[in-house]
């Protein structure tokens, strides 16, 4: 196989708008557009280009499920654990008992939490458990955009998936306790 076989030519053609901006690209990170190109192609065969998440929602998702894979290698350490301590495996209505009930704490304690308490009909930040009350339906519009506020301030961060639901399925239905 001669060189050209092993180390074939790539081309393509690019349209003016991403011509462009590989230009201002490869400016900014002071290579030849081509080089600049080349180390994209690099990097993201050598796994180190991470595709863009798609929304808030995606994020969300990979978090959810980042915090699932968490609770279950919690509950196989947890198995493990027994195994080794008392020298059997855990009993089939344990692991039952067991395995759920991992889940869902781990679950209820990040993501899934409503900042609304119901019994108070107040709004209470999750993080720090800052609280929002109201008498009036103004008052109820203006804090359900202080709390979104505080989150950003405070906390640096958006309303999650779940907050925002939470949120904008709230209406107002009298003054908080
Ligand atoms: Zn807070």
């Amino acid at each position: 196989m001669g060189y050209n076989e092993r180390n074939p030519i790539f081309s393509f053609r690019l349209g003016e708008y991403r011509h462009g901006k590989l230009l201002k690209l490869s400016k900014l990170n002071k290579m030849p557009a081509n080089d600049y190109l080349r180390s994209i192609v690099d990097q993201y065969l050598a796994g180190d280009l991470i595709p863009k998440a798609k929304d808030d929602l995606a994020v969300e998702m990979t978090k959810l499920k980042l915090e699932k894979i968490k609770a279950e290698i919690e509950y196989l350490k947890l198995k493990n654990k027994y195994l080794e301590t008392f020298g059997a495996p855990m009993s089939n209505s344990a692991t039952r008992i067991l395995k759920p009930q991992l889940i869902t704490t781990n679950q209820q304690t990040t993501e899934l939490k409503s900042p609304y308490d119901e019994i108070n009909n107040r709004l209470q930040c999750v993080e720090c458990g800052s609280l929002y009350h109201w008498q009036t339906r103004d008052e109820f519009v203006q804090q359900k955009y202080e709390f979104e506020l505080h989150l950003t301030n405070k906390h640096n961060r958006a309303l999650s998936y779940s907050e925002k639901t939470v949120i904008d399925d709230l209406t107002f239905h009298g003054a908080s306790k």
